[in-house]
């Protein structure tokens, strides 16, 4: 009989996703689920992009493109980095994949060989070190800690990089902590990364325009232009621009390393959509101001569930400048029992939990390598969050 690859063996699904599907689970039974746990904006596609894509449509753009994007849209993402970043690329820099997610898988298949090391700080996105293992690297996660906005810490990035290291990965604002790192943090961690050149480093900017408060986003290559010959920048359109349907990301980098992931992605997916391609060209180019408007709602949310959290005995929640999640810490709760007498021994106790009895789905943050500790995606309305924060109060008050 055939057997699954020994590969796979050390990949996991998504955690948010098997959330989500146990949430719609509960759902289907008739028991009512506030949802928590997604990771995608609330809003609709803006109706100018929406168009877009129609009028490509009616314009025949339904064929194949060139693989790894159509030359109008890499001149968008060039535009872009010049205007938002300044930033100078050229086309042949640019790589588009099908949602940031692939831009990153092929840059993990393109260098990565078995036994390499990539620095991933935790709380990570999921995605990280699930990705490296599928490409045969050993991810070497590298904690950080919550008096420092689970930011990582220049001397801790030195000492986890060895002679096998291939990439860090930095992810900011961050998913799940919403953190920013500041120009000046961002300056500390580039100093380490001049002494060791053999080293590239991703920085997943993807939530760059969803920042409330705090320093402007920096991306680590306008801190440190010394560093352009090994940063690979990605960024996409799903967060911004509300479109994860979609499915548009993509990268800037060395032009040896775009020109490797894209003969990856010519030998798995080919170009994304020719569709989509066209509405994230209005995304890049057309009217901006929706974002601002956006980030306004976002900010409100993200204060009403930080105070909320806050005023909950056994709980406490920093309050992040960036993206739609705060990473509240549970650790006041370990040890605790649930009404029928089953002990909290875990975020992952704690989340499941909270589900099962008082119906809100959220994600443990062991799943993000840093416990203890959980995610709360406050892209929802205000109506759900308070609901959902009252039944969480509910919840660590019946627990003894
Ligand atoms: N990077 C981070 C940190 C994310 O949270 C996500 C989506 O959840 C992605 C990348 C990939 O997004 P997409 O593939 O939709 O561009």
């Amino acid at each position: 009989s055939w057997s699954l690859s020994q590969r796979l063996g050390a990949v996991k699904p998504s955690p948010s996703m098997a959330m989500a599907r146990l949430a719609s689970e509960m759902k289907a039974q008739g028991q009512e689920v506030l949802n928590l746990a997604q990771g995608e904006p609330d809003f609709d596609t803006p109706a100018n992009i929406v168009e877009a894509a129609h009028r490509a449509i009616d314009r025949g753009e339904t064929r194949y493109t060139t693989v790894d994007g159509t030359p109008a849209l890499k001149k968008a993402i060039v535009e872009k980095f010049k205007r938002e970043n300044d930033l100078a690329f050229t086309p042949a820099q640019i790589s588009v994949g099908t949602g940031g997610k692939q831009v990153i898988f092929n840059a993990f298949a393109a260098t990565l060989d078995a036994g390499d090391e990539v620095v991933i700080p935790a709380p990570y996105w999921v995605s990280y070190p699930d990705m490296v293992a599928l490409c045969d690297g050993v991810p070497v996660v590298v904690p950080t800690r919550e008096e420092d906005a689970f930011k990582l810490h220049p001397e801790a990035l030195d000492a986890a990089i060895t002679p096998r290291t291939k990439w860090l990965v930095l992810n900011s604002p961050s998913n799940p902590t919403g953190s920013v790192y500041s120009a000046d943090e961002l300056a500390a961690l580039a100093r380490v990364m001049r002494k060791h050149p053999h080293v590239l480093i991703l920085c997943d900017d993807i939530y760059e325009h969803l920042v409330y408060s705090g320093d402007r986003f920096m991306s680590l290559l306008q801190v440190d232009p010394s560093l352009g010959d090994r940063v690979l920048i990605v960024n996409g359109v799903s967060k911004a621009y509300a479109m994860t349907g979609w499915r548009i990301g993509y990268g800037a980098g060395p032009q040896a390393l775009i020109a490797a992931m894209a003969t990856v992605q010519s030998q798995s997916t080919s170009n994304p959509s020719s569709v989509s391609q066209a509405a994230a060209i209005e995304a890049l180019n057309g009217t901006q101001g929706f974002i601002a408007e956006h980030n306004l709602v976002f900010r409100d949310r993200r204060d009403a569930v930080v105070a909320r959290l806050n005023e909950i005995a056994g709980l406490r929640c920093i309050c992040p400048d960036g993206a739609f999640y705060v990473y509240p810490s549970c650790e006041g709760l370990i040890g605790r029992k649930t009404p029928d007498g089953r002990t909290i021994n875990t975020d992952e106790d704690f989340v499941a939990y909270l589900l099962r009895d008082h119906g809100v789905a959220a994600v443990h943050g062991g799943a993000y390598g840093l416990s203890p500790y959980f995610r709360l995606s406050y892209a929802t309305s205000m109506e759900i969050l308070n609901d959902a924060c009252n039944r969480i109060a509910a919840a660590c008050q019946e627990l003894r």
